[in-house]
């Protein structure tokens, strides 16, 4: 899932000079989950934006911010309470704020969170980046590890030696990922001290190059 942060509220009060009607735009997935934009977040931020002196017109929390024709119809069903604001105040990853912005071609949009990154989830509350959509997956040859992502330094061809107890030196709340990767190695039966040491073709950037696209014909019934 996409994992987001709440803004500093005097930061979003400063997108807004001059706007003081607002209408504000949740998200009932990610953001839901992450407790930055679902309803208690969205209600939330309705009463701090009043205690503010603003005007909160409506608000909304589609099912997922960043399903642009999904927003599209909410926001047409909400068009009263849309018109009447000068901006929107979204409470969702980057794309749920240009899913909105998509949507309403001549009305401001101010972000209300900041977008982290991927994370997956261990259980509620406690989160981990462990991919950053590179676009040409590695895993298979570190047992299903990332390098990439959870070394700070992306360390492929091995450690970097900086390590203390199998802990990370840049961070040591994290383990080392090579510790990681090499004790899985060894439960995999295969030789660790192997891994990374192989020839690798440089990376092909052209397909991290932003911005990126999917598209394609969906199968008949989903
Ligand atoms: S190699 Fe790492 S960053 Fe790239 S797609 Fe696989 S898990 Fe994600
Ligand atoms: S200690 Fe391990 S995880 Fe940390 S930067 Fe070095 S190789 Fe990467």
């Amino acid at each position: 899932m996409t994992a987001t942060e709440k803004k500093v509220f005097d930061d979003i009060l400063k997108s807004l000079e001059g706007k003081d009607q607002v209408f504000l735009v949740g998200c009932g997935d990610c953001a839901t989950v992450l407790q930055t934009g679902g309803e208690y977040e969205v209600n939330e931020m309705a009463e701090m934006l009043a205690a503010a002196g603003k005007q909160v017109t409506g608000r909304v929390v589609p099912d997922a911010s960043c399903k642009i024709l999904d927003v599209k119809r909410l926001l047409r069903q909400n068009k009263e309470a849309v018109d009447a604001a000068d901006a929107i105040v979204v409470l969702a990853c980057g794309a749920g704020v240009q899913a909105v912005s998509e949507a309403l071609e001549t009305k401001p949009v101010v972000p209300a969170l900041d977008t982290i990154g991927q994370v997956d989830q261990f259980r509620l509350g406690q989160y981990y980046e462990w991919c950053s959509s590179c676009g040409e997956c590695i895993l298979a040859e570190y047992g299903g590890i990332c390098p990439i992502t959870r070394c700070p330094k992306g360390q492929v061809h091995g450690p970097c030696g900086g390590a203390n107890e199998g802990k990370c030196e840049v961070n040591p709340e994290n383990q080392c990922v090579w510790t990681l990767i090499y004790e899985r190695a060894e439960k995999l039966g295969e030789e660790p001290a192997a891994i990374g040491t192989a020839y690798r073709e440089p990376r092909d950037y052209r397909k991290t190059t932003h911005p990126r696209q999917k598209v394609f014909e969906p199968r008949r019934g989903g």
